[in-house]
């Protein structure tokens, strides 16, 4: 590895620099295979999946050539080059409702949006062109032979692949594939995540806090955040701060999943048993990035499965998932191009504080300003155990590495949170 990839930042016990993001990022992303397996479901249960095969149509979409505009239908070589022309009104084309006659020189048909075009017809005039005098048509000046039509097949023709191996399926490609008639799609099988919590002071909601312990969050938030990304979860509770507890939960989680999600216990204190585990029954890519909130952060393979160790703060937690387990389990599912989403230049309205060294995320409200700038506040205290900050907040601001402090009205990067799902 380039020596330039790594930055000397974080003193948290483990051997090494610290990877900069974008680097631990391609290494992930290196390791990654989507899974195997498909199965074959409803096209409107497919939404959110990936096409585990390419789809082709075995119709022309639109199936007729028809008309774009509601007006009338004739043949483009009865205009006049230029002035009026007069036509006699022969029928009527509805959607639905073709007309079967074949207008002739100096016909045409009255014509709605979507409505086939008649035998010997090829353009369409809107009717906000057209004068009627009786039965008579009589369209203004200016138009052009073959405009307003529709030809068959023109969105999808007939044999042709309509959607690739490996599309996501958003609400539009869902829509592409009830245009073509299909009812059931392949998709790739779900990913299935185990996930688990570690550390003696955790208590489940429901049950009293005895001294010194705090409820765990983290498996709410990571649940959220897996749900939000349609994988399969496994829950797999809190494990206490055993190394044997921790050791049997590594090999429950990999026997049953293709991704496992720690939190807490990655740090080299006394208690913190998933480091060692991880180094003892698995194989890790490596410990540290240097981004913050996140350190310290483990990433390796248990047998087949990754393995995702977050930090035990609530906020790394967070960061440290969207920013890099996110992306992982996108291109294990099968997503094409994985990558965390595009950031945008914003103005801060507050200062904030940063020393080079770590990428940082920090936690903002994004808006946009009276001059129409998309302007930035940063949401109260922003510690790494502080999630209010990150409930109050609708997007990252994005420090990167070098960046010093930043004063009110500089320019940062932001990303917004509604990009993440
Ligand atoms: P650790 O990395 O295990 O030392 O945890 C770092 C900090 O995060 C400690 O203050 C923990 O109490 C806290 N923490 C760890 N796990 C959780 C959790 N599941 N929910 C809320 N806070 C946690
Ligand atoms: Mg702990």
């Amino acid at each position: 590895m380039n020596s330039k990839t790594k930055v000397d930042c974080c003193a948290d016990g483990h051997e090494g620099p610290a990877l900069i993001l974008t680097d631990a990022l391609a290494r992930i992303l290196a390791e990654v295979q989507p899974v195997a397996g498909s199965e074959t479901l409803a096209v409107r249960s497919a939404l959110g999946r990936v096409l585990a095969a390419d789809v082709v149509s075995r119709i022309n979409v639109p199936s007729h050539t028809n008309s774009a505009m509601d007006g009338y239908a004739l043949a483009g070589a009865g205009l006049a080059p230029d002035g009026e022309t007069r036509f006699e009104v022969i029928g009527t084309s509805a959607a639905g409702r073709p007309f079967h006659g074949e207008p002739g020189p100096g016909e045409c048909v009255r014509i709605m949006t979507g409505a086939p075009m008649p035998a010997q017809t090829d353009t369409v005039v809107m009717q906000e062109n057209v004068t009627r005098d009786g039965d008579a048509a009589i369209v203004g000046a200016g138009q052009t032979p073959g405009q307003h039509v529709r030809q068959a097949g023109e969105d999808i023709a007939a044999g042709n692949v309509a959607l690739r191996a490996g599309t996501y399926l958003m609400p539009a490609h869902i829509g592409v594939l009830a245009s073509i008639g299909v009812s059931e799609v392949a998709v790739l099988r779900r990913p299935r995540v185990a996930f688990f919590s570690t550390g003696d002071e955790l208590r489940n909601v429901g049950e009293p806090l005895g001294e010194g312990q705090i409820y765990d969050s983290n498996r709410y938030t990571i649940y959220g955040m897996l749900t939000r990304l349609g994988v399969d979860v496994v829950d797999m509770g809190v494990i206490r701060d055993d190394r044997d507890e921790v050791e049997r939960a590594f090999a429950r989680a990999a026997a049953e999943a293709d991704a496992i999600v720690t939190s807490g216990g990655v740090s080299v204190g006394d208690a913190d048993y998933v480091a060692e585990t991880l180094e003892r029954s698995g194989t890790i890519g490596f410990w540290k990035v240097a981004m913050k909130p996140g350190r310290p952060l483990a990433f390796g393979r248990i047998g087949d499965g990754l393995f995702f160790g977050l930090p035990g703060n609530p906020n790394s937690v967070m960061a440290t998932f969207y920013q890099l387990v996110q992306p992982a389990l996108q291109a294990l599912a099968g997503r094409p191009d994985p990558a965390p989403p595009v950031t945008m230049p914003a103005i801060s309205a507050s200062a904030l504080r940063k020393k080079p060294g770590r990428r940082e995320f920090q936690r903002g409200v994004l808006s946009r300003g009276p001059d129409g700038r998309l302007v930035v506040h940063k949401t109260g205290h922003q510690g790494s155990g502080v999630l209010s900050s990150m409930a109050a907040a609708n997007c990252f601001i994005v420090l990167p590495e070098d960046a010093g402090p930043v004063s009110e009205g500089d320019e940062v990067e932001v990303q917004p949170f509604a990009a993440f799902v």
